[in-house]
């Protein structure tokens, strides 16, 4: 039985920055990772002479990024690539209509227009909603006070069910009506061409991260707290826990004493999602030029109705596309080929039958990944933001619960879960820290 003074579970970005800001503060700390490898739902494949990141690849806006400060500072580059935040028209992007014809700037831009004036009514409506209001509720609400005919209604309602999907990984019937409220982009969004997983290695640096450790059990009492793995135990004053809130539902890491109720009422609002990548690379390029994406209106863009062009990243000619909510449910089942032929029906009706096969392919299985179970949290009908934080509420002193899911401001991202692992290591050394002692 190894005696340390903070375990932390976990070594995604919050974990690693809880263990980098508490080694810094002088405890002895050892991070408890059931991987083979750092950086949780942050992973970078690099398999046959590629960069993919099966999971974060954006950060959603670098202005006050606390991620875009330690990239620079870990001389991480960064590409600027502002469509991830599923916007109408930030950058140049090649709509299609129901039909497969191309939408030219004036239709793109009153398409737009129409997106913001919804939006401007959104915020009001979705602050009047009852508690238990869906996301499609407060949409259908907002429509409703729009003089517009029902096709206007009907691209900007597909076009939010769509961002719910996109954003979130749930489709909007299913979301809460607060569910989006976090999703702003302040500033460029950049992604990372050698890879995000740079970031997780480089706050690893000189921490105790035992790999392969699958924790099963963390037990508090007033001395502290007991951690159980499939390799032994470990003992500590307190423990920073950073798993998933899929794992926590799921069962397989129990909590003794059971979480106070104001915490398992907060889990119980949130879900993991269904949310997954398929990356498409090809011999050459077939798709317009000079565009970040391409997006299929109408029914026929009901699942693989966005791509993204990976050419900003790398001078290689790939495409982004996701199975997000309904589509990544349907799918799961399916094989990768079946999946893959499935997009390739829709690149074909848009760029013709010419359209090659790709040369090689990824897609991701977080849905079936035992130690996330999902991609990241949604917010139930009932939920508000400031529930994410209730679950980092310290229990007894002993036990801080962090991770992307605790972050209400920014919950879902990497920035979320970097910034909830910096506030369990203030709350743990009783004391405020700057967040840039984690870079410098
Ligand atoms: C496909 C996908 C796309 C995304 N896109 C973006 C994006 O573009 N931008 C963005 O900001 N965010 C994005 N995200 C979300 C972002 O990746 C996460 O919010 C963030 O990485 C979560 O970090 P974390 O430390 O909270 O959790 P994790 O990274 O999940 O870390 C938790 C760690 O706990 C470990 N663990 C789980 N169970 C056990 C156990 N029983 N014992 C021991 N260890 C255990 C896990 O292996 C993991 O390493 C995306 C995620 C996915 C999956």
């Amino acid at each position: 039985m190894e005696t340390v003074d903070t375990l932390v579970v976990g070594a995604g970005i919050s974990g690693l920055a809880a263990a980098r800001l508490l080694v810094r503060g002088g405890h002895r700390v050892v991070v408890l990772e059931a991987r083979d490898r750092v950086g949780g739902r942050v992973f970078t494949d690099r398999s046959g002479g590629h960069v993919t990141d099966r999971g974060a690849s954006w950060i959603h806006g670098i202005t006050d990024s606390p991620v875009a400060d330690a990239a620079r500072a870990f001389g991480m580059p960064m590409v600027e690539f502002t469509v991830g935040g599923y916007q109408p028209d930030s950058r140049p992007l090649a709509y299609f209509d129901a039909r497969g014809r191309r939408l030219d700037v004036d239709a793109v831009a009153g398409y737009a227009a129409d997106i913001r004036a919804l939006n401007a009514t959104l915020t009001r409506v979705i602050g009047d909603a009852e508690p238990d209001a869906t996301y499609a509720d407060v949409v259908e609400r907002a429509l409703a006070l729009q003089d517009w005919d029902a096709e206007r209604r009907e691209r900007v309602r597909e076009y939010n069910d769509r961002r719910a999907q996109e954003q979130y990984g749930i489709g909007m019937a299913e979301l809460g009506a607060h569910g989006l409220d976090d999703d702003t982009v302040d500033g460029d969004e950049v992604v990372f061409p050698r890879g995000y997983d740079e970031l997780a290695t480089n706050l690893a640096v000189g921490l105790d991260v035992r790999l392969g450790h699958v924790v099963s059990r963390v037990e508090r009492s007033a001395a502290g707290v007991v951690v159980d793995t499939d390799r032994g135990t470990f003992v500590a004053r307190e423990a920073v826990v950073t798993v998933p809130v899929g794992v926590l539902h799921a069962g397989g890491l129990v909590i003794e004493p059971p979480l106070p109720q104001p915490h398992r009422r907060a889990l119980g609002l949130l879900r993991m999602n269904a949310f997954e990548k398929v990356v498409l690379r090809f011999a050459e390029r077939f798709w317009d030029a000079g565009v970040y994406g391409i997006r299929q209106l109408g029914d026929e863009g009901e699942w693989w109705h966005s791509w993204y062009d990976l050419g900003r990243l790398h001078d290689e000619p790939a495409l982004l596309t996701f199975a997000a909510g309904p589509a990544a449910v349907a799918t799961r089942e399916w094989s990768d080929e079946r999946i893959i032929a499935s997009t390739m029906v829709q690149l074909r009706r848009l760029y013709g039958d010419g359209v090659p096969d790709p040369t090689s392919a990824i897609v991701t299985r977080w849905q079936d990944d035992p130690f996330s179970r999902g991609s990241y949290a949604y917010m139930l009908p009932g939920s508000v933001g400031a529930d994410h934080d209730e679950l980092a509420t310290p229990v007894d002193g002993v036990l801080h619960l962090a991770g992307e899911a605790t972050w209400g401001d920014d919950p879902a991202t990497v920035p979320g879960a970097l910034l909830s692992g910096h506030r369990a290591a203030q709350n743990v050394l009783a004391r405020e820290i700057p967040v840039s002692d984690l870079w410098a």
